[in-house]
């Protein structure tokens, strides 16, 4: 049974604590390492009561010698006395907890059977106490509700476990730490200094705002638009960072497309987890490029062709290209390869593999020009005139052409994850915001318009927007979304 209390849309942190005690204080269980055997298993249990659990568990007697964050050989007993286990159990006592509250971590041996058996026989313990099986990211949402973290942590905490890149990782753990964090505070505090400022003004109307330092002011202004249009960058790039890019490898059969991804990806294949709305067949192949994800979506080749399976490869081909950051266009250097869709009047071909997959490629979107096979023609590897020599086969040019991937990104090579937050589109929109409401002030505060109660107004609201990302106010929806994406047990 759910006691789940949803949190109403803005409404403050706090009034929802408050609002949630019946179902943010249930002891909640779940089995936190991943499925499947292992050396060592971890059942946790976090709740406002959670001492009939361990009683449960481990007979009054063991349980009452617990002492908080000591590890304590213990055998885990069934409801009949009989053991489960025999592994260490960590009390954790609130504060001083993960979730704020008291934990109860149960470390015994990592077969499934096992673990399932100590789950079960936490719930049946608890039962009295309300204790329910813990949802999805369930642990870390107490951790934030009890301000243990923030918001830009707790999402830290899922894109660590979900890196598939070292320089990903790196940046999470820098987002966990805090440094996220603290950098959008140190704006946070400047934005609220700069509309102090201002606002002293308008509390002594007799002083004018030039008097009191209207130039002060304005610079101020000036460089909190520089810091955040910074922080934009650095987010951007962790963006890219996290998700990765999406690519398109396109060209007629033959030219080596194949060869051309084996040869980039080379023995580091990238872990890749599936993105919302792009299913795992989607994806052919993720390369990992000096710490960034270029995710190669399943491209058919490129050529006229009047059986229908093909057709729609084609047409996914092309779809693949519409939705693509980067499109690799692929051709031979020795002309052999291949045929030209122009070569033939086939009126169905028109619909998928005419000549106009160009026109599909997105605005924003590169397109890279690469002749394979340069072994066979001589061709000298390397960047020259927009397109770029190499040869799959030999690996001439292949560093050229991993630069010349990441420099379109963004990245300098060698690329630098150094001050890269690890940003999501949420952050991105709040950055954005800030943004423009500081655009605003500086507007609202120039000489020949100076509206300095609107410029103050406009730094309320930058600060309000750039708030969002580490969730004093959060809503319904965002933490829902947030959290309804970890893992069980987290
Ligand atoms: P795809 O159909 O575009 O995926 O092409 P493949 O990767 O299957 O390659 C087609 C043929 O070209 C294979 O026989 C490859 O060994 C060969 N090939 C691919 N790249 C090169 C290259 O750089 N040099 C040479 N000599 N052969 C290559």
């Amino acid at each position: 049974m759910s006691l789940s209390v949803r949190l109403q849309p803005g409404l403050s942190k706090d009034a929802a604590t408050a609002n949630m005690i019946a179902s943010d204080d249930d002891p909640i269980v779940a089995i936190a390492t991943a499925p499947g055997r292992a050396g060592i298993g971890v059942v946790r249990v976090s709740g406002a009561r959670i001492g009939p659990i361990a009683e449960g568990l481990l007979g009054g007697a063991a349980a009452a010698r617990l002492q908080p964050r000591h590890a304590t050989r213990a055998r885990f007993l069934d409801a009949n006395g009989r053991v489960i286990d025999d592994g260490i159990v960590i009390l954790y006592r609130a504060p001083n907890s993960y979730t704020g509250q008291d934990v109860l971590e149960l470390q015994g041996h990592g077969g499934p059977t096992v673990q399932r058996m100590l789950l079960a026989r936490c719930l049946d313990a608890g039962r009295a106490i309300g204790a329910r099986l813990a949802q999805p990211g369930e642990f870390t949402r107490r951790a934030f509700l009890n301000d243990r973290i923030d918001l830009a942590q707790a999402e830290a905490v899922a894109d660590l476990i979900d890196a598939s890149t070292e320089a990903a990782a790196r940046s999470a753990s820098r987002s966990l730490t805090g440094e996220f964090s603290e950098a959008l505070s140190q704006l946070a505090q400047r934005l609220t200094q700069a509309r102090a400022l201002i606002e002293a003004t308008l509390d002594f109307p007799e002083e004018d705002l030039e008097q009191i330092g209207a130039r002060d002011v304005r610079e101020r202004v000036q460089a909190l638009q520089h810091s955040v249009d910074d922080v934009m960058r650095r987010a951007r790039l962790g963006a890219v960072l996290r998700d990765g890019l999406r690519a398109a490898l396109v060209g007629e059969p033959n030219v080596g497309k194949s060869s051309l991804l084996n040869a980039l990806a080379g023995q580091d294949v990238a872990i890749v987890t599936p993105h919302p709305g792009t299913t795992r067949d989607r994806i052919e192949r993720s390369v990992d490029i000096g710490g960034l994800v270029l995710n190669f979506i399943d491209t058919a080749g490129l050529r006229p062709t009047t059986d229908e399976v093909e057709r729609l490869g084609i047409d996914r081909t092309l779809a693949a290209v519409a939705e693509s950051d980067v499109v690799v266009e692929l051709t031979d250097a020795t002309g052999e390869a291949g045929c030209h869709p122009h070569d033939s009047h086939d009126p169905r071909l028109s619909l998928s593999a005419g000549t106009d997959w160009r026109s599909r490629i997105g605005p924003h979107a590169s397109h890279l020009l690469v002749v394979n096979k340069v072994d066979l023609s001589g061709d000298a590897p390397g960047l020259r005139d927009g397109r770029m020599y190499v040869s799959a086969k030999t690996g001439a040019g292949l560093d050229s052409l991993r630069a010349e991937l990441l420099r379109r990104a963004g990245w300098d090579h060698p690329p630098s994850d150094e001050g890269v937050y690890l940003a999501r589109t949420r952050h991105l929109d709040a950055i954005a915001r800030t943004q423009q409401h500081l655009q605003q002030a500086a507007t609202q505060l120039r000489p020949d318009g100076l509206h300095p109660e609107l410029a103050a107004e406009e730094l309320r609201l930058a600060g309000l927007a750039l708030g969002e990302i580490t969730g004093p106010v959060a809503t319904d929806d965002i933490l829902g979304e947030i959290f309804s994406r970890f893992c069980i047990g987290k």
